[in-house]
């Protein structure tokens, strides 16, 4: 009997590997729930919204092991929050007053390639506009950053008082601003993912008003100060962190 032989499947640049992926992702979907798509498709209604980096590896519904629908997403390369990004603020306006979500998660990650450009010295790229608020930062506080046992701490350190500098800026959006003026029940939070464990870590205090906003300090002050008090609530979740973690 001839066999056929589909060219297409002898093609190293196909990209129908993929799309025969997505077939039987969609069937298995359906075999277990035959109801899902028709309801995926009469609505959303996520909790959650996401601000993550673009990094390959961070993916919000993986992570969180959540499934599509469940939350909404903005990423871009060392998850900033450019104030004057228009991707951004429409992706903070849909989801805080269409979809109402209660949680704005603000992630960075361990490793992340844009917090390392920011710290060297190449700034030829289009990038290096985009990190400019953290190249400005890591500046300004260079002696402390450097101060740091080697290049893996300064990074890590880089990586997480970012994600604390993206919240602030994040909770004094006007959007974000309005919503608490409302009454609106919603929370910003700043986690860290580590690529070598899998494992979120809550890095700081959850924003729920714009009193707890004014109540932080600066970004600069944290740079300094370092070292947060820990509530008991946040103590489990860093303790599983560190179990599997090398030192930053
Ligand atoms: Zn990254």
């Amino acid at each position: 009997m001839a066999s056929f032989v589909d060219p297409t499947r002898l093609d190293p640049r196909s990209l129908d590997p993929l799309l025969d992926r997505n077939v039987a992702w969609a069937q298995a979907k359906t075999r277990d729930d035959p109801t899902y798509f028709q309801r995926m498709a009469e609505t959303q209604t996520p909790r959650y919204l996401w601000i993550g980096c673009s990094d390959s590896r961070v993916t919000a519904n993986d992570v969180l092991d959540l499934d599509p629908g469940e939350v909404f997403v903005h990423r871009n390369i060392a998850n900033v929050a450019h104030t004057s990004d228009m991707n951004l603020l429409a992706v903070l306006e849909y989801a805080v007053a269409v979809l109402k979500v209660e949680h704005i998660i603000v992630c960075g990650h361990y490793g992340c390639g844009g917090i390392e450009r920011a710290l060297g010295e190449e700034r030829t790229a289009l990038v290096d506009y985009w990190l400019q608020p953290i190249v400005m930062l890591y500046r300004k506080h260079r002696a402390v950053f450097d101060a740091l046992p080697g290049p893996q701490a300064r990074l890590g350190r880089m990586c997480e008082i970012n994600i604390e500098m993206q919240v602030r800026r994040v909770a004094a959006t006007p959007l974000v601003e309005n919503a608490w003026v409302r009454g609106a029940a919603l929370q910003i939070h700043g986690w860290i993912y580590g690529t070598h464990h899998g494992l979120l870590r809550d890095l700081g205090p959850t924003l729920s008003s714009l009193a707890e906003r004014d109540a932080l300090p600066s970004i600069d002050e944290r740079v300094l100060h370092p070292v947060e008090p820990r509530s008991s609530l946040r103590r489990h979740a860093i303790e599983a962190f560190a179990a599997g973690s090398p030192s930053f």
